[in-house]
């Protein structure tokens, strides 16, 4: 058995355990308050069952259920919430109704009942955290806070035992604290229920940190959709994305990275769906390391004092900007290669041209990674590089 089931299992035991404890007592001293409790842990009980089902069947697809039963973990907890509020409403009719004072010999053991079922609650509640926070199950976690503030509702009918031991008549007032409780828990599964049975939008925290996974990735150029919903535990993923890529091949790589990372940061995610697509352009930019004067190409990258950017009509080749820029790293102590590399992805650069070799160096691995085509030429003059350049493209279309 999975260690997150067998915590679930043991949760069902401790409640029924509470229940039984519980109804004894409200049996012998006619306690309402008592007698609500019990019916808090009995729902609980329930909602437990609930859980387990969730593990155990949403899982499974049919020809007729296709996407899987997750939404029936959250069909059950909702009818799990109804019954809940019709046991609530039963309580307060009776403290209406007939409050008949508590059987004063059994005290006592009330007292002493009530403390043992506050000391059952708050030991399980601690063990159920720690597992819950060992196996990384977030059910698992709010039940054990679930379980915790249960032993809040257990206090105030301890105090109002131990307020009618001197003479004050707290019973029909601890019970309507008890069916509150048991009111506002009714009420969050229910929220919550409905609110993954109408595919509501995932919490903004996973939003982003799906965001920043994807944009992580130096290959995306935006995020057009992001679309994300729960179905029982799980959460499913839909990404619209531009890609900085020219074959789809690369694509389709970078896609399934992506979904592998979505996959290993956040916890329950069932499917990530990505369609993306290459980005259109309809101008690109050629890079060109520039020596002293300007005119010839570098024989260095890094350490080149100017770049010279040209921009192209992807259609007709035209240039339509052409300027010459300083090196901002140019007197940079370390790694100015990279940085320089870097510096120009962000000017939008497409192709770089140069003299020095960089395949195998850090620039190098950083500039075709992002996809930038580097071209080695022996022209040392920049002007008859770049007429080369773009008659070789030309001749390509
Ligand atoms: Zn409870």
């Amino acid at each position: 058995m999975q260690p997150d089931v067998k915590t679930a299992w043991l949760s069902i035991l401790t409640n029924v355990l509470l229940v039984m404890i519980k109804a004894l007592l409200a049996a012998a001293t006619g306690s309402l308050a008592i007698k609500a409790d019990a019916v808090h842990s009995l729902t609980d009980v329930l909602s437990s069952f609930a859980i387990l089902l969730g593990i155990k069947i949403s899982k499974r697809r049919t020809r007729a259920f296709p996407y899987g039963l997750y939404k029936l973990e959250n069909l059950v907890a909702l009818g799990t919430s109804l019954l809940i509020f019709l046991a609530g409403y039963e309580i307060i009719k009776d403290v209406f109704a007939n409050a008949s004072p508590l059987v004063a010999g059994q005290m006592p053991l009330a007292v002493g009942g009530i403390a043992l079922t506050i000391i059952i609650t708050w030991l399980f509640s601690r063990y159920e955290l720690k597992k819950g926070e060992e196996t990384g199950s977030p059910s698992l976690v709010a039940d054990a806070r679930h379980i915790w503030t249960d032993m809040l509702s257990s206090l105030v009918i301890l105090l109002s035992l131990l307020g009618n031991m001197i003479g004050f008549a707290l019973d029909r007032y601890a019970a309507l604290i008890v069916v509150a409780f048991i009111g506002r828990t009714a009420l969050l599964i229910a929220l919550d229920a409905v609110r993954v049975l109408l595919d509501a939008s995932l919490d903004p925290e996973s939003l982003e940190s799906i965001r920043r996974i994807v944009t992580n990735d130096p290959h995306v150029v935006t995020i057009n959709q992001l679309r994300a919903r729960n179905a029982g535990r799980y959460k499913f993923v839909e990404l619209d994305l531009t890609l900085r890529v020219k074959e789809l091949e690369k694509g389709h790589r970078i896609s399934e990275e992506i979904k592998r990372s979505i996959k290993a940061e956040l916890q329950h995610v069932d499917h990530v769906q990505i369609h993306y697509e290459p980005q259109q352009k309809d101008h690109f930019i050629v890079a060109m390391p520039l020596s002293a004067d300007r005119r010839t190409l570098s024989e260095h990258f890094g350490e080149a004092p100017f770049f010279r950017m040209v921009t192209l009509l992807a259609r007709t080749g035209d240039v339509t900007l052409d300027a010459v820029t300083a090196n901002p790293f140019c007197d940079e102590e370390k790694a100015k290669g990279i940085k320089v590399a870097n510096w120009l992805l962000t000017q939008g650069v497409d192709s770089l041209l140069v003299r020095e070799q960089l395949a195998g160096k850090g620039p190098g691995y950083v500039l075709g990674n992002a996809e930038v085509t580097i071209e080695v030429t022996r022209q040392s003059d920049a002007e008859v590089a770049l007429s080369n350049l773009r008659e070789s493209g030309s001749q390509e279309s």
